[in-house]
């Protein structure tokens, strides 16, 4: 079976991740999904496909003979989708694509190179879009799709021991919550969870949130005079304390940011939340500092305790843990020349199931998908770009055996 064909059968599972919810999985709708998958390994002959209370899907796939001490690699890809409508998905294909722009069902929306120029990539090869009312899914179901295909093709080349899972809450960032890398039993892993066939993303941003509380003097207005500190308009002096040019949309590539998040208060209180990020360590902590010094600086005008700034880490960049493992880059840019494909090496704005997982110990680099577009009506993959990143990932396996 193509890996297109596994596509649009997944895509009409429901399986969006709820992140107002607290049990794991945080949707109950995503073990449909996970067991039908366990039904599926089953069927191609991983015998021990099983799914967890958690929803976590876990199965081995024995080496070829001859290359069993061979490095055990894993695969993963997550079933939820974000937090966008994905009830129902109605794939719409789209043979023979032109270059032209695409009408989106009955959604009033238009795909267009105009928009999308990376969709001229795509001239000639078969588009899956969804129509317009939904997301298409292929964020992260390509990615099940093509390991599932591997998994088919398991006879067809030399491999050593390949571990698999599903895991549910990528979307929420809690994907690794309950991640058993004990059952899993891979070395090195690989998401496929990126965009264009041909990535190999080995960096993830740094990333911190901030909260920041601002305590005012409230009084009449008619007689503040040297006595109302307006804790809104403190607020608005350390946002604009911060560099303007540094914000998500004016960066891009390896360019971090501030984002200010959310906005609220009056006079007696007020208070500021920022996502800061940086693929940079040095320039991360940076970052942090020039937060604790603007809050230095506002309390010596104001004075003490009038600002309070709270900063937590959440991830990090997990270049610093693959850089010591550079078999698992090398492998994974080989594999794409293998395969035919020119590699390019992306910087990943955003978190990853990855990134959490090499700071576990597994290092665990993201691959493309052949998908576009993520997390919106836009989102769109062809079956040609699928058939390439499965062959990406069987080049892959040959490397580590
Ligand atoms: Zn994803």
């Amino acid at each position: 079976m193509k890996a297109y064909q596994r596509l649009l059968n997944y895509v009409t599972f429901h399986t969006r991740s709820d992140e107002n919810s607290t049990t794991s999985p945080s949707s109950e709708n995503q073990f449909a999904l996970a067991n039908a998958l366990v039904e599926e390994l089953k069927s191609l002959g991983v015998e021990d496909a099983s799914c967890d209370e958690y929803c976590y899907v876990y199965g081995h796939v024995p080496a070829t003979p001859g290359h069993e001490d061979a490095t055990p690699i894993g695969l993963i890809a997550h079933v939820d989708t974000a937090d966008f409508n994905d009830l129902p998905v109605k794939p719409m294909i789209h043979e023979n694509y032109d270059g032209s722009d695409i009408i989106l069902g009955d959604s009033g929306l238009v795909l267009s190179p105009k928009a999308f120029p990376r969709l001229k990539d795509r001239i000639g090869e078969t588009l899956i879009t969804s129509d317009g009312t939904t997301i298409l899914g292929a964020d992260d179901k390509a990615g099940i799709a093509e390991i599932m295909t591997v998994v088919e093709l398991k006879d067809t080349f030399d491999h050593g021991p390949i571990c698999i899972a599903f895991t549910p809450d990528e979307e929420i960032g809690r994907g690794c919550e309950n991640f058993n890398l004990e059952r899993f039993g891979a070395k090195y892993a690989y998401t496929l969870d990126g965009e264009f066939e041909n990535e190999v993303e080995c960096n993830t941003f740094n990333a911190a949130s901030a909260n920041i509380k601002f305590r005012g003097e409230n009084n009449h207005p008619g007689s503040a005079k040297n006595i109302m500190i307006n804790a809104a308009l403190v607020a608005m002096e350390f946002d604009s304390l911060l560099p303007r040019a540094e914000r998500p949309e004016h960066t891009e590539g390896y360019e971090g940011f501030f984002h200010l998040l959310s906005v609220n208060g009056g006079v007696g209180e007020a208070s500021l939340s920022y996502l800061i990020r940086d693929f940079d360590t040095a320039k991360f902590e940076n970052r942090k500092d020039m937060m604790m010094q603007i809050t230095k600086f506002l309390n010596e005008k104001y004075g003490e305790g009038r600002v309070v700034c709270e900063i937590k880490d959440g991830y990090y960049n997990m270049y610093n843990i693959l850089k010591d493992h550079p078999v698992c880059i090398d492998n994974a840019v080989q594999a794409n020349r293998n395969a035919g494909l020119e590699p390019v090496s992306v910087p990943l704005r955003g978190g990853t199931d990855g990134a959490k997982l090499s700071f576990m110990g597994l290092p665990c680099p993201n691959l493309g998908t052949g998908a576009s577009q993520f997390h919106g009506p836009y989102e769109h993959i062809t079956c040609e770009a699928m058939d390439r990143a499965v062959n990406v990932v069987i080049e892959l396996l040959k490397l580590f055996a």
